[in-house]
């Protein structure tokens, strides 16, 4: 993950008041309702420090007061929520074949949304094109919002300390430093800008978000190309991202040594035997085609030993992020999500037999399969900006 434009340090002054008040933030984010008393107990700061941090923190909108609790024989408390009026979070993802861009709220409530074909755009014509619908997005939202910043997901490796994609081989892109191309379409007041790898932020969206307490997550994205993201969330959800941005590109890791040709120049890669491309190529389909209901309208006794083919090769993919990372939880989106049982069966059912082996007491991984994930990575890049937002020292929260 890299970041442009982080909010300027503003000296210690107040740091430690900002370290409560983030506190006191996250514990409302992840257990609403919560009113100061508790929040004290929590914390384990004093009422009075509780007090003025949440006043504080009630004054910049990143909290709202609600109903009257009553606890005991004590004075009741109003419960705090997360302010959902206020701020402004954009997260895009830059697909292999579209555009999705997200603007929500503190808790991750979308406000809008929209998608857009690039048609295969060039690095700086899907900038230019991603920055007109931002601030497109953005005007939308109204002007009554504080924009946090802006966060984009890219289909390849991202270097975890600079701003620059690797490699996208299915969009053909090679060491771009997209944010630079986007910043240049950008107005000033745009905040904080931050790009990532899609299955990292969309694994990191799902634990921030949706509160998942699992001590870490991983998100197998099956879809044109196939990736992954790992999560740990011991204390503060962090992306395993490798020392090049490349931990979780599991549709390069070879499956079949001397096997097919796949797009980025090896042989055998897991792309090759399960992922939308190759289903694509397989059925003689085009890029622009909806692969579950084209794939519908092919003969089956054509489409399903190819899908049943490809969902044990999804199968085996599993069992060796099991075995290699030995996630928590594992979940699972993407376009191959929508090809159904045929495809999904063959591969849970070989996970679910085979994960054991080692460690037959081991509770069984039954991985959750999303039907709609369109938005995780665009969900999962806004959090990130919050994230990020929040750690900042000169943060005023
Ligand atoms: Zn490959």
């Amino acid at each position: 993950m890299a970041v442009l434009h982080p909010p300027r340090f503003s000296g210690d002054l107040g740091s430690l008041k900002q370290r409560n008040r983030r506190a006191l933030l996250d514990l409302v984010r992840h257990t609403p309702g919560l009113t100061r008393a508790e929040l004290a107990q929590r914390s384990g700061l004093t009422k009075m420090t509780v007090g003025n941090a949440v006043q504080a923190l009630l004054g910049g909108g990143w909290l709202t007061e609600g109903e009257l609790h009553r606890n005991g024989s004590g004075r009741p408390g109003r419960a705090l929520h997360p302010g959902e009026q206020h701020h402004l979070l954009l997260g895009v993802e830059v697909g292999v074949d579209e555009l999705r861009l997200m603007a929500c709220t503190l808790t991750g409530r979308p406000l809008a949304q929209r998608c857009l074909g690039h048609n295969g755009a060039a690095p700086g014509e899907a900038a230019r094109l991603l920055a007109r619908e931002l601030i497109a997005l953005r005007a939308a939202c109204g002007t009554g919002r504080r924009l946090l910043g802006m966060g984009v997901a890219l289909p390849g490796p991202v270097m975890p300390d600079e701003p620059l994609l690797g490699l996208a081989p299915n969009l053909g892109w090679r060491r771009v430093r997209f944010l630079d191309l986007l910043d240049a379409h950008l107005p000033d007041d745009f905040g904080l800008r931050l790009m990532d790898n899609e299955s990292s932020l969309a694994a990191f969206g799902e634990v921030w978000f949706a509160h998942r307490r699992v001590p870490s997550l991983l998100y197998l994205n099956a879809d044109i190309g196939i990736g992954s993201g790992l999560v740990e969330n011991s204390g503060a959800a962090r992306i395993i991202s490798g020392v090049h941005g490349l931990a979780g590109e599991v549709g390069h890791t070879l499956l079949a040594p001397d096997g097919a040709l796949c797009r980025c120049g090896n042989r055998g890669c897991a792309e090759t035997l399960v992922s939308g491309w190759m289903l694509r190529e397989r059925f003689g389909l085009s890029a622009d085609d909806d692969l579950a209901a084209a794939v519908a309208r092919l003969p089956t006794r054509e489409t399903a030993p190819v899908l049943a083919r490809a969902g044990r090769a999804l199968g085996v993919l599993l069992h060796n992020l099991h075995h290699s990372l030995n996630p928590a939880e594992i979940v699972i989106g993407g376009e191959l999500t929508t090809l159904g049982e045929t495809l999904l069966s063959p591969a849970l059912k070989a996970f679910a037999e085979s994960q054991r082996r080692l460690l037959p007491d081991a509770p069984l991984v039954v991985p959750e399969v999303l039907s709609d994930s369109r938005f995780m990575a665009a969900r999962g890049a806004a959090a990130r900006v919050l994230d990020v937002t929040l750690a900042q020292q000169s943060e005023p929260v």
